[in-house]
Parts: structure tokens; C-alpha cells; sequence
């Protein structure tokens, strides 16, 4: 064909429109070659668990490893409370539907590793397609050359803005807490403060004589926790200011009805956010709590599915989603519901805690750099032995989480140095949770 034009030109136009017409062709031909570099279709060869705990929590990571030198993956794969189940699930499930399988098809690979436990939205089951779905992103950056935010879009913010953690026994001791985070640079903290005698969420618990109650286990009284909090953010806007954003979570351990007087009484306190007020058993009561206050809302960490918090963006019942990004399946399914808050202006405030891995704190601080609807990051410290073994993980300025532009995640992990510290077997519960119940005996939410 080629020829036969060239030849037609030739003779119909002379040689000077044959050469242009050659010319064309061969930059069409270099465009093609240009496109098609490094395009191979990449096979999985292997699918492997990294295990290690360099700060207590017990993180889990996939890697998946290509027929193409040097091109693998690694994703979060992270459910610190039942750690030990993860691995199996991966080896002896995803593994051997994977291999020989291509790298590059992440959709595909997704739905296919959804459907093959007939059975679904298990956070088991969940985390370990995460971890490949993850690996799979890594993989598909490390080929473009690019970090995965670029291929989410390319950035729509500079830096992820970010809250931390502040607690203690006493009010005072988490005022103290929330003015270091102020002096670094943070606008948002989130503030938590034991109750005197009981096991409240967030704060370390070791205040004065233990309740009156009926039993040995970890206590908690609602009543007594509800006022303790509203005296901490009183003290709070007293001795921070207005200007400081103050986020609470309520760790689902109040009632319903308890739910919404609380929301109704933080509203003086003009909170950024008050998080899981409710439990995921109870969210048709966000609509009560939505009728009678303002109090901006936040849920989801403890969804397994993005199919559950689809109601409370449709009906805007809340105004930030916080789901745990491993929990929901990985970056793959998330993204979808991220796109789809956007729509309904519900912002995100991804789960971030220490019992996220750094691969999946990049992969979050990924998405958060490429969305329109981004809200805040949760943010954990890292201490020196986590960035020894995920080198290259977010970098913490000011209140603000940068990523690096390296191709995919940018993390490389010493894999082992991370060999050298697993999971602490001397824990009885090994990783799981216990109980906290009322002073009457009665078991409730963690
Ligand atoms: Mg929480």
C-alpha cells in the first residue's frame, strides 16, 4: 500500500509531493512506535505478602512481581485486627487466579478478583484484593514513568492538608497536645480526653479510681463521656481560639438519640467535623441528626463497601466520607465513589491512622492530590524505622503531606529490614480487639 502510493504520487506529481508524502508516513510511524514504547503487556509472575510492624500496628503489603526485569508493585493490604488472615487469603486465593495473568489490566483484574469468591464486600477479602489492585497502579505508573496521580489527572491541589491527633488524660494535657500540632503548622486537630475512671476512645485512660461497675472488662459510661467532651471543647475554643479547625470522634458509642444531642450540643463549638457518631447498623438516624443541627458529619471508616455510604450521598446526610481505602477493595473502587461524592459535594476524609501502611497513606495522598472534592487527610506519624523500610513515603511539612514524583507510588521497601520486624506474637488477642462494656455488664461498641 505504502508503496503503491508512494509510487502514484511519484508519477502523478513528481518526486518533490512522493517525498512529502514519505515523510508523513514515517512520522506517523515514529508517533506509533513513540506510543507503543514500553507498552508490552506485562505478565504477573508472582503475587507475595510483606508482613512487619516497625511501629506496633501490624502492616500488611502485596507485591506483585511482572516478567518484565525490574517492573513490580506493591499495594496495602492492611487490617491490623485480624493481620494473620490476610496472608492466606492472597496466597491461596488471588495468587493462583493471577499469575501468568497481564499487569496492566487493573479493571479487569479488580472485577475479576471480586467475582471469585462468589461471596463479597468481606474486609478480609477486601484488603487482599487492595493490596493487588494497589500494586497494580504502582506497576501501571512505573510503565507511564509517571506518579499515579498524574494518571488520576495530575494534580489538583499542591499538598494534602492534613489533621492530627491530639489527646490526653487530663483536658489541659490535650490542649497541650493540639498547641504542638498548632506550632508545627497544622489548622486542623482532631481533640480526644479520657473520662475520669472509665476506658474512653483516644486518649490513654489512666485517670483516677475505676467506676463503680458490675465487672472486670474495660468500662465506659456514656453520660460521663459526652459531658467530658463538651467540657474539652469548651476549654478548647477558650484556650486555642476560633480560628483552629477542631475535629471529634465519637467512635460510634453513644446511642442514637444520644447521637443527635450530641451534634446539636458541639454546635457552639463550630467543629470541622464530628466523626462516626453513629455505627454503621444505625445510619438511617443521620437524617435525624441532619434535621436538627448543623454540625458538619463524617462517616464511613468503618464501612466495608462503598455500596453502604452511597445513601448518605445521595440524601447528603453527611458531609465528609472517611472510608479505610484497603477496607473498600483499593484506589480502583474508591475513586469511583470519590467521583460520585463529588457530584453531590460530599468531601473525602480518607481513614489514616497508624494502622495504614505507607504504601496505603501514598495511595491515598495520591488521590487527594487529583480530586476536586478532597476535604482533609487523617494523618499518623511515622516514626524513624517505618521510613527506613518504606523509603520515600509522604513527607509531613507544615500540616501539609507532600508525595514524591517518583513513577508509581514512589516507595521502595526494604523488604528485609521489614523481615527483621513482625508481627508481636506476645499480644493474646494477637492484634484483635477486646471489649469495653457499661458499668452493668453490657457489651458496646469499641
Ligand atoms: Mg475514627
Amino acid at each position: 500500500m505504502r508503496r503503491r502510493e508512494i509510487l502514484g504520487a511519484a508519477v502523478a506529481g513528481g518526486a518533490a509531493a512522493a517525498t512529502l508524502l514519505a515523510a508523513r508516513e514515517a512520522e506517523a510511524q515514529e508517533k506509533t512506535a513513540r506510543a507503543m514504547r514500553g507498552v508490552p503487556s506485562p505478565k504477573i509472575t508472582d503475587v507475595s505478602v510483606i508482613e512487619c510492624a516497625p511501629q506496633g500496628s501490624r502492616l500488611t503489603v502485596v507485591k506483585v512481581t511482572t516478567d518484565q526485569a525490574g517492573l513490580f508493585g506493591y499495594g496495602c493490604a492492611t487490617f491490623t485486627q485480624r493481620a494473620d488472615l490476610i496472608k492466606p487469603a492472597v496466597e491461596k486465593y488471588l495468587r493462583p487466579l493471577l499469575i501468568g495473568k497481564p499487569a496492566d489490566r487493573i479493571e479487569d483484574t479488580w472485577q475479576m478478583c471480586y467475582d471469585s469468591s462468589y461471596w463479597k464486600n468481606g474486609p478480609v477479602e477486601n484488603n487482599a484484593i487492595s493490596g493487588v489492585d494497589q500494586a497494580l497502579w504502582d506497576i501501571k505508573g512505573k510503565m507511564a514513568g509517571m506518579p499515579v496521580y498524574q494518571l488520576l489527572g495530575g494534580k489538583a491541589r499542591e499538598a494534602i492538608d492534613t489533621y492530627g491527633h491530639a489527646s490526653g488524660n487530663e483536658i489541659a494535657e490535650c490542649i497541650d497536645s493540639a498547641k504542638k500540632y498548632i506550632a508545627q503548622g497544622f489548622r486542623h486537630v482532631r481533640i480526644q480526653v479520657g473520662t475520669p475512671g472509665m476506658d474512653g476512645y483516644g486518649a490513654r485512660n489512666k485517670n483516677g479510681p475505676r467506676i463503680p461497675s458490675l465487672h472486670t472488662a474495660p468500662v465506659f459510661e456514656r453520660e460521663a463521656a459526652m459531658k467530658r467532651a463538651l467540657a474539652l471543647f469548651e476549654a478548647a475554643r477558650k484556650e486555642l481560639g476560633p480560628d483552629i479547625e477542631l475535629i471529634h470522634d465519637a467512635h460510634e458509642r453513644y446511642t442514637p438519640t444520644q447521637a443527635v444531642q450530641f451534634a446539636k450540643l458541639c454546635e457552639p463549638y463550630r467543629l470541622f467535623f464530628l466523626e462516626d457518631a453513629l455505627s454503621p447498623e444505625d445510619i438511617q438516624w443521620f437524617r435525624n441528626i441532619r434535621a436538627q443541627t448543623t454540625t458538619p458529619l463524617a462517616m464511613g471508616e468503618l464501612f466495608n463497601s462503598p455500596h453502604e455510604i452511597i445513601p448518605l450521598i445521595q440524601d447528603r446526610l453527611i458531609d465528609y466520607m472517611r472510608m479505610h481505602i484497603s477496607q473498600m477493595g483499593g484506589l480502583t473502587p474508591v475513586r469511583k465513589i470519590a467521583a460520585m461524592g463529588e457530584l453531590y459535594n460530599v468531601r473525602t476524609a480518607w481513614h489514616g491512622p497508624g494502622d495504614v501502611s505507607p504504601i496505603g497513606h501514598m495511595a491515598m495522598t495520591h488521590l487527594d492530590l487529583s480530586i476536586t472534592n478532597f476535604g482533609i487527610q487523617e494523618y499518623s506519624e511515622m516514626n524513624d524505622l517505618t521510613l527506613e523500610i518504606f523509603r520515600g513515603a509522604p513527607v509531613m511539612k507544615g500540616g501539609y503531606l507532600y508525595a514524591n514524583d517518583a513513577p508509581g507510588w514512589g516507595i521502595e521497601i526494604d523488604e528485609a529490614l521489614a523481615a527483621k520486624h513482625p508481627f508481636n506474637r506476645d499480644n493474646v488477642l494477637n492484634g484483635g480487639w477486646g471489649e469495653v462494656r457499661l458499668p452493668d455488664g453490657q457489651i458496646i461498641k469499641q
